[in-house]
């Protein structure tokens, strides 16, 4: 692997190693060993990338669409040049396999490519006027000003590459910040805009407490758009806060997504694509297929493969060895989460079917997990998992299933596999989330709106709609001069 590169800032065009607020460590999730050390951002450091969008604003709002697009493309073409080796730092940060860290990068690069088209295509509208005095009513899309970029370590490429596409395609400028363990991951995606000939200011990345950074951009007049992918509870923190200095606020948050595999489905297929895609990045994907809803004809069925291939997924450390399926959690935390969900399942409450104890070693390991029936109000039901722990419950008709599908908040993504059309017409209109995955288990591609409803947040990125999400409308009423 090559060398760790140091972490750095970037702020109005100038790379900064150190942080006036200290620096924190980086840590291999797989080993334990410290990567390297980040600098963290002190208050002026974060007034100064303020500034620095604030100032770069006006400029690049101007520029044509034709020319952001350039420099997306131009961007989008570096990380693609870049991509083997960035894939080795994610898998150095946050523990995801080398085929899987290239994937989400090479997602990334189609992502900017889309946004950056945006930008030259998406014109106004004009509506007919009613008559009068008046020749035009013309709609167009307006770039809000500098955004406020959140990012969670769990793609640490994609979702960033998503937020920075969207709101420099649309002609804003941004304050990015990343998860505290993937800085790296975030800076070499930063590098890529640079290198590509985005302007001093337009895009700055800070380091830092993701708490007092958070409330500080916020707060801050310069900001007028705050773009948060990560918890439902932090981004019910950060959404009233944003309401509180009338900011526009884009909330990605968790999901517990569902999957009713009905009596009619392909069964080997269903189980085949489930279990290999729960397990993707050790589950820790906010529309992780989680809740397998299966009919009570072809449960003991599916419960016996799904346990029999997720216990034959090979699980170790991804930088040392590329054949891995599975490796580490991406923090000490998560194995503490995973332990709770499943002591939770004990007793009467449901079945271990494989897995469920942490691995022990230096790294934070733990192993695909399976829990057969667990209780209804059970902390696997009811809370986000966001790892590698799967429950399945049978069900007796269809509705039934539909029913314990929407039971919860959540409303990101939803899964049905069904043969019988009409079965398949009725799950796809009667499941409640944002994005409906019939047949098959992927919901994002860069042309498509990604986003949930209720607790999973609101509004979209990725298509279209991740371009608009980073412009105000406004409408222009033209009358004639006189007579
Ligand atoms: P965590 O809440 O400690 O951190 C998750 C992310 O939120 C981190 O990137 C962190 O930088 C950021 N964050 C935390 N507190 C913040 C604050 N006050 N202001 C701004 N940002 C803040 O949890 P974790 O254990 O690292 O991750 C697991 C949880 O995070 C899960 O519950 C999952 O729902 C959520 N998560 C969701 C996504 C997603 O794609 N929706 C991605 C990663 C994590």
């Amino acid at each position: 692997m090559m060398a760790y590169p140091t972490p750095k800032m970037f702020i109005a065009g100038q790379w900064i190693t150190a942080g006036d607020a200290g620096e924190m460590a980086v840590v291999n999730p797989a080993t334990g060993a410290v990567l390297g050390h980040c600098p963290k951002a002190s208050v002026a450091q974060l007034d100064a990338a303020l500034k620095a969008a604030d100032d770069a604003f006006p400029g690049w709002s101007r520029t044509s669409g034709a020319e952001r697009h350039a420099i997306l493309r131009r961007a989008a073409d570096l990380l693609r040049e870049r991509a083997a080796d960035i894939a080795r730092v994610i898998t150095a940060e946050m523990g995801k396999p080398h085929a899987q860290g290239l994937g989400e990068i090479l997602s990334a690069c189609d992502t900017l490519d889309f946004l950056g088209e945006e930008a030259k295509r998406r014109g106004g509208r004009l509506i007919p006027v009613r008559g009068g005095q008046l020749i035009a009513q013309m709609v167009t899309h307006e770039p809000i000003g500098p955004a406020v970029l959140l990012t969670p370590w769990n793609f640490p490429v994609n979702l960033p590459a998503k937020k920075i596409g969207g709101a420099l395609a649309a002609g804003c400028t941004a304050i990015f910040k990343p998860a505290e363990n993937t800085p790296v991951s975030a800076q070499l995606l930063v590098e890529c805009f640079v290198d590509a000939g985005v302007p001093a200011g337009v895009l700055n990345l800070v380091h830092g407490d993701p708490g007092p950074i958070a409330e500080h951009l916020i707060a801050s007049p310069v900001t007028r758009k705050v773009s948060f992918t990560g918890s439902t509870a932090v981004g019910k923190q950060l959404g009233a806060l944003a309401a509180s200095h009338m900011k526009r606020f884009a909330p990605e948050l968790g999901g517990h997504a569902p999957v009713i595999v009905s009596k009619n489905a392909d069964l080997e297929r269903a189980v085949a694509m489930c279990a290999s895609t729960k397990f993707r990045n050790a589950g820790q994907v906010c529309v992780s297929p989680t809740r397998f809803l299966v009919a009570k004809e072809v449960y003991d069925r599916f419960v016996a493969e799904f346990a029999e291939r997720a216990s034959k997924l090979k699980v170790g450390d991804p930088g040392a060895d590329e054949s891995v399926d599975m490796g580490p959690l991406a923090h000490g935390r998560r194995i503490a989460a995973m332990e709770q969900v499943v002591a939770d399942a004990g007793g009467n409450r449901g079945e271990v079917v494989t897995g469920g104890k942490a691995l022990g070693g230096k790294g934070f390991f733990f192993p695909p997990t399976v829990i057969a029936n667990p209780a209804a109000d059970s902390r696997f039901m009811t809370e986000e998992p966001f790892g590698p722990i799967a429950g399945i419950v049978p069900f007796d008709t269809i509705e039934d299933a539909v029913r314990i599908a929407n039971g919860l908040r959540y409303g990101l993504a939803a899964y049905a596999f069904s043969g019988d059309l009409d079965e398949a017409h009725y799950l796809a209109g009667s499941l409640r989330a944002g994005m409906v995955g019939i047949n098959q288990l992927i919901v994002s591609s860069p042309e498509t709106p990604f986003g949930g409803i209720g607790d999973s947040g609101f509004g979209s990125e990725g298509g279209e709609e991740g371009y608009l999400a980073f412009t105000d409308t406004k409408l222009v009423m033209l009358a004639k001069a006189g007579g």
